[in-house]
């Protein structure tokens, strides 16, 4: 087969590779603490462990600097209940947030324990966090005293209660009112992604960027035995690279994209970063690590590349306090000032639906503005410049704007609700759902193997990422301090150099965008809206099918390309793992999107447990654990942590 690369070789065109070649040769480096991808829960987690003085080696398939889901930046530090402007008290609005089925309440404890610490921290090395210059005095939430900045639309109280009830326990005010719990501080993210790479150089964890790590290594090579280091590939050398470590954190954050791929829009729809196509997982699935919520997916919400690029421009998340009006200047009903009724990002399914009679009516004219000259002037630049300007892609936004001539000011901004379409059911996800089971310590069911961030199940937002990566960083030094020397299998690292360089021993075959295509379609077809034990079965069957007749066909003709193709593998053992979650799960299920016909029960009681699955002897092994696995938060936390204290100024 003939690829648009040999064509251009044919005609004399093809650049030359950039870098040098060194496939098969070997480099091998010692650590105590292993670190593995170097988004925001990967570099707090090298750094929490340098402090302590260790030995840490950090791994990151881009370049830290900006890699990953927060690299770009982040405009909302959410969950920070113990910041000197909170209303609220940390473990009871731990208890609340936990208050969900499938949730992580070790996570959420964590983060609302150490999240204004780990903010504060971030300042010590550089990261704007406060409004210093004074740029936004007299802004809604902004306080003079701290400089600290409060979110107005997030967090409310009675947005977070069942019903939208306003009796709230969590709340030092004996008035019966909407109180702002002061939650989300507003922050300068763009600042924080350089700041956690110059602490890591300051510390002297060893960087080594652009390399993928594709598999774990275990005590003699079995699966489900004690962690011992990694292997991986320098994605421009394709330099093969051996990692020896006394403990391992995985932070590669979840799943890819495994239901669409946009070959037109770099071959990928996913919010998320495009480093992200579920490595760890399937790392320590292979090592023989327990996975839960594997089978918990949605529909593509945002950024899909088929989709406006940030959320519906407009109106959403970052596009704080903006009113929305129509196309005739007619101010529609969604609330500004807090969103009270809904989640975070829309406006509740109510205020929706009415929007959208309104249209059917001719009552609201399309498309929609958001109405950025009718703003207070500061309100206006703080939402413009700060969060816009803060939260990462959406910087592009108003660069682009800025430079076309655009004045928000005077000018409104489009939105893309309700012209962009929606997703289509079979477009999906995994979403923040699937990943590790960890204990108090962060500990995997692996010796030695720790998780943060993204990577466990059911994890949160960015300050999320950054509070259980320092945790982590803590546990997994504090492990590797007492335990001894390891020792690795040199066959099993054989066996993953063969795997590893298979696509490049072949000049034809298969590409990665054609094997990424081929998954994303079986999983379209057969685990999509409707799930029944025959269609996910033929699903297992479809990716078996690929995985012996397709991946033995790939090829990949320089490093690059070789990470494509290895990230394919990583998605269709994710597949997998999603449809033998998705068949232990004998019922249906909201809060997991999983729609079983042949199983309609809608969450009946003897199904409100987390599910596991693992490898052991290299067969599927179902587990499960109740929901609220973790014991009591505020308890379990302080067993598991006598030694800290908030060093800095938490409450
Ligand atoms: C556009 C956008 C805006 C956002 N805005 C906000 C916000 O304002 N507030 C908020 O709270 N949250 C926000 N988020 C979410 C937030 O960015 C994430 O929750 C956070 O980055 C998760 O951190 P993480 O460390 O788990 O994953 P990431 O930060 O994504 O890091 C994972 C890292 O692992 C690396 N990696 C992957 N595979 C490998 C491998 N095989 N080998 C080596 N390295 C690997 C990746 O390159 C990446 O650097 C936003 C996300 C996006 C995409």
């Amino acid at each position: 087969m003939s690829t648009w690369h040999d064509y251009l070789k044919e005609q004399g065109h093809a650049p030359d590779w950039p870098y040098p070649i060194r496939f098969e040769q070997e480099q091998e480096i010692d650590a105590d603490v292993l670190v593995i991808g170097g988004g925001i829960a990967g570099c707090w987690a090298a750094i929490s462990a340098a402090r302590q003085g260790l030995n840490v080696v950090l791994v990151e398939k881009g370049d830290t600097i900006r890699s990953g889901a927060g690299g770009p930046g982040c405009d909302h530090w959410c969950n920070a209940p113990a910041n000197p402007l909170s209303n609220v008290d940390p473990d009871e609005w731990a208890e609340h947030m936990a208050d969900r089925p499938y949730c992580n309440g070790i996570g959420i404890q964590i983060q609302c324990r150490e999240d204004y610490d780990t903010l504060l921290e971030m300042e010590q090395m550089g990261g704007k966090i406060r409004d210093t210059d004074d740029e936004y005095a007299g802004a809604v939430g902004r306080d003079d005293k701290t400089k600290l900045m409060n979110s107005p639309r997030y967090g409310w109280t009675h947005s977070y209660l069942p019903g939208g009830g306003k009796e709230n326990a969590f709340i030092k005010s004996d008035k019966n009112e909407d109180i702002r719990t002061n939650v989300v501080i507003r922050v300068w993210g763009s600042t924080f992604k350089p700041a956690l790479k110059k602490e890591c150089k300051r510390l002297g964890v060893k960087i080594f960027d652009r390399v993928m790590a594709t598999g774990l290594l275990t005590e003699k090579g079995d699966q489900g035995a004690r962690v011992v280091g990694a292997t991986g590939f320098n994605n421009r050398t394709g330099e093969f690279m051996i990692f020896k470590s006394k403990s391992t954190i995985l932070a590669t954050a979840g799943g890819g994209s495994i239901w669409l791929i946009s070959t037109e829009l770099g071959g990928y729809s996913n919010m998320m970063s495009r480093t992200i196509t579920g490595d760890g997982t399937v790392m320590a699935w292979n090592a023989g690590a327990e996975l839960t919520k594997m089978e918990g997916t949605g529909v593509l919400r945002i950024a899909t590349g088929l989709k406006h690029k940030w959320y519906t421009g407009a109106g959403d998340a970052s596009y704080e306090n903006v009113p929305i009006v129509d196309a005739n200047g007619k101010v529609l009903p969604y609330p500004i000032q807090g969103w009270v009724d809904a989640g975070a990002m829309v406006p509740s399914p109510e205020v929706e639906q009415a929007i959208r009679e309104g249209i059917l009516k001719g009552e609201y004219a399309l498309p929609f503005y958001g109405d950025f000259p009718s703003m207070p002037d500061v309100e206006r630049r703080a939402t413009w410049n700060l969060m816009l300007g803060e939260e990462s892609t959406t910087k592009i936004i108003i660069n682009t704007f800025n430079k076309a001539g655009y004045d928000e000011s005077k000018d409104l901004l489009q939105s893309y609700k309700f012209i962009e379409g929606n997703s289509l059911p079979q477009w999906r996800e995994p979403g923040y759902g699937g990943g590790l089971v960890v204990d108090w310590n962060l500990k995997t069911t692996l010796d030695g193997l720790y998780a943060a961030g993204t990577q466990m199940f059911s994890p949160e937002d960015h300050s999320y990422a950054a509070a259980t990566g320092r945790y982590a960083g803590r546990k997994a030094a504090d492990y590797a301090r007492e335990v001894g020397e390891s020792k690795i299998s040199r066959e099993q690292v054989d066996r993953e150099k063969a795997r590893v360089y298979a696509p490049v021993k072949r000049s034809g075959g298969m590409e990665w965008k054609e094997l990424h295509a081929g998954i994303a379609r079986a999983m379209q077809y057969y685990v999509s809206e409707f799930k029944t034990e025959s269609l996910l079965n033929m699903g297992l069957d479809a990716l078996q099918k690929i995985e012996e007749e397709s991946v033995p066909l790939l090829f990949a003709l320089d490093p690059h390309k070789l990470m494509r193709s290895l990230e394919d593998i990583s998605l269709l053992t994710y597949a997998k793992i999603i449809i033998h979650a998705s068949l232990a799960r004998k019922a249906s299920s909201f809060p997991l999107g999983l729609q079983r016909i042949d199983y309609p029960a809608v969450d009946p009681a003897e199904w409100n447990k987390f599910l596991t699955v693992k490898l052991e002897n290299g067969k599927v092994k179902v587990g499960e654990l109740p929901l609220t696995f973790w014991g009591n938060m505020k308890e379990q936390y302080e067993a598991h942590n006598k030694d800290y204290t908030g060093v800095y100024e938490g409450k």
